[in-house]
Order: C-alpha cells, then sequence, then structure tokens
C-alpha cells in the first residue's frame, strides 16, 4: 500500500480523508482508517459533501469494495493488508482472524483450511 496523505476535514465521524492510487481512505474519529475502491470524481463528491458523515453513509459505506482495513493478515508471516474476516469451518476454538487476499485464495491458515469467509465489518 502507498502512503496517502490524510487532510483533516470537519465531520461529526470523519476525521481526515485521502485518496491515493484509486483507493479513497477514510480515517474515523476514532482513529481506524479504512480504504474504499472509488473513482477520484466519488471521493471529490466525499471531500465537498457538507455532510461528510451521511455521505459516507449513503455513497460508500456498503457500496465500494474495502481495500484497505488497517489491519496487517494474521497468517504469520504474511504481511500484506488484511481485507476479511475469516472463521474456520471445523474449528470454533479458533476465533475470527483476519486475512488478506492472497490467504484468502490459498484457503489455508496456520494449515486449517477453511471457508467461511465475510468483509470486514464496516
Ligand atoms: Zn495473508
Amino acid at each position: 500500500m502507498a502512503n496517502p496523505i490524510y487532510k483533516p476535514v470537519e465531520s461529526s465521524n470523519i476525521s481526515a480523508l485521502a485518496y491515493d492510487g484509486a483507493i479513497g481512505y477514510v480515517q474515523f474519529n476514532n482513529g481506524r482508517r479504512f480504504g474504499y475502491t472509488m473513482p477520484k470524481s466519488l471521493f471529490d463528491q466525499l471531500m465537498a459533501a457538507k455532510s461528510k458523515g451521511s455521505f459516507f453513509a449513503k455513497a460508500i459505506k456498503g457500496k465500494c469494495d474495502v481495500a484497505f482495513t488497517g489491519w496487517k493478515c494474521d497468517n504469520s508471516p504474511c504481511e500484506r493488508d488484511a481485507i476479511y474476516v475469516g472463521r474456520p469451518a471445523n474449528d470454533p476454538s479458533i476465533l475470527a482472524f483476519k486475512v488478506c487476499r492472497e490467504c484468502t485464495k490459498e484457503g489455508r491458515f496456520h494449515g486449517i483450511n477453511f471457508s467461511v469467509i465475510e468483509d470486514i465489518k464496516r
């Protein structure tokens, strides 16, 4: 991932925004950062919106793919950005883990087959 430059914004739940490489980055007031795949034109609309929180909820959340979550893949030693939460299909002793797109394709996590994958909660 590139290093996006965040610009502070005034909003009740968003504190900063950045755009880089076809990804719009949103930093929430709790400090969590997420990236969503979106065209620059949509990001510009978000940046210009009077209520950025409302625009985000209406036009981006659940509509644009999550591209960055600020989390690293838990499948050590993988260091890629996680974009999914996974749960092993047949081992309830393992709680949810964060996993990157590439490890998801491989379908194995710490040597355990898994099949249940959810998008990161948005
Ligand atoms: Zn991984």
